[in-house]
């Protein structure tokens, strides 16, 4: 789910680039052409040709960042190339192409792009004996500067809207909208690659009972000690989702034959670490459903749902699994 929003945006610009890299470069290409300024227009054109194939890769292959890290590279060495060789009608090109990177990339590796491009060219184009140098340099440094600190400052946005969209606000585990994004992603995953993933409903025993003794406070700070135990005891893939009120969900991409050793492990560890104030044990009910081939997002929460169901109804402080 992470950086879904980035990606689209993205893919977005990346589009856009392409767009004007056709209105704004090919008309270029034409008229060095129709001036016979060959070296020009074969330039110009590879330029507008080597964008428009790689937009179409990171299209179809949704290989979004490799192919913008390309694209910057691609096109500030196309600058150089048409700056040194087409003088001061292409020089200008510079700024524009210097701003796209920033577009394209994270702002230090644009920085650096940029910098090595503003240094090849002030060394191989010829035109500073009619250019200040000065001017060059300064220009394109504050162009990079502020450029810098626009791209900074969005990525940071970004990154907190990313965070907003998918966790929830009190606990850190990820929400509602993050898992039903993820189970899609691990249902298709599932299908294609034959893996199999389990999902597993945790929801607390006596919560109500919690709330009503210590009162809404206390309630809200187990449920943050849960989610931070529960969260040191999975693996790295594994993902844990605010289901609503003190149920939640576990995904596991990937089972192996130990998952029920897993999941009463998991159980205990929460049950020896979650505690209410005066020292006494809280305990979790689990229901738990394994990937069957043909299981939808639906089937697959009924069926965890059920299995705690019977948890809760057998007693608490167990867990069920859906294939028993
Ligand atoms: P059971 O063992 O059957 O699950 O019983 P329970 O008391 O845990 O479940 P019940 O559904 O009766 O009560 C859940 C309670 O969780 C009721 C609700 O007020 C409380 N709750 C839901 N969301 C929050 C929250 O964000 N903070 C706090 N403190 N309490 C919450
Ligand atoms: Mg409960
Ligand atoms: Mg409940």
């Amino acid at each position: 789910m992470i950086n879904q929003l980035q990606q689209k945006y993205q893919l977005s610009l990346l589009l856009l680039l392409g767009v004007v890299a056709v209105l704004g470069v090919l008309p270029f290409a034409v008229i060095r052409y129709l001036e016979g300024n060959l070296i020009a227009a074969v330039i110009d054109i590879t330029l507008v040709l080597g964008i428009i194939m790689l937009v179409v890769y990171a299209y179809l292959s949704l290989h979004i960042r490799v192919v913008s890290i390309v694209i910057a590279i691609f096109i500030n060495t196309g600058v150089v190339v048409i700056g040194s060789a087409n003088g001061i009608d292409s020089f200008l090109w510079i700024y524009p192409v210097f701003v796209s990177t920033f577009i394209l990339v994270k702002p230090v590796e644009a920085f650096i792009i940029n910098t090595l491009a503003g240094i090849a060219l002030a060394l191989l184009s010829d035109i500073f004996v009619i250019v200040s140098l000065d001017s060059y340099i300064i220009s394109i440094l504050m162009l990079s500067l502020c450029s810098f600190v626009y791209a900074s400052h969005s990525a940071k946005q970004f990154s907190l809207l990313e965070t907003l969209n998918t966790v929830d606000a009190l606990t850190g585990a990820f929400n509602r909208r993050a898992m039903s994004v993820d189970i899609k992603a691990a249902l298709a995953t599932a299908e294609r690659n034959g893996g199999k993933p389990m999902l597993a409903i945790l929801d607390l025993d006596y919560f109500k009972a919690i709330n009503d003794k210590f009162g809404h406070a206390v309630g809200d700070q187990v449920l943050k000690d849960f989610v931070a135990i529960t969260t040191s005891q999975i693996r790295q893939y594994d993902r844990l989702y605010r289901f609503g009120g003190e149920e939640f969900v576990l995904l596991v991409p990937q089972i192996n034959e130990h998952y029920h050793t897993f999941i009463q492990h998991l159980r205990t560890a929460i049950k020896n670490a979650l505690k209410t104030p005066d020292g006494k044990e809280i305990t979790v009910s689990f229901g738990v459903a394994p990937w069957l081939p043909g299981t939808t997002e639906d089937s697959w929460l009924k069926r965890a749902d059920k299995a705690l169901y019977l948890a809760k109804n057998s007693g608490r402080d167990r867990a069920i699994f859906s294939d028993e």
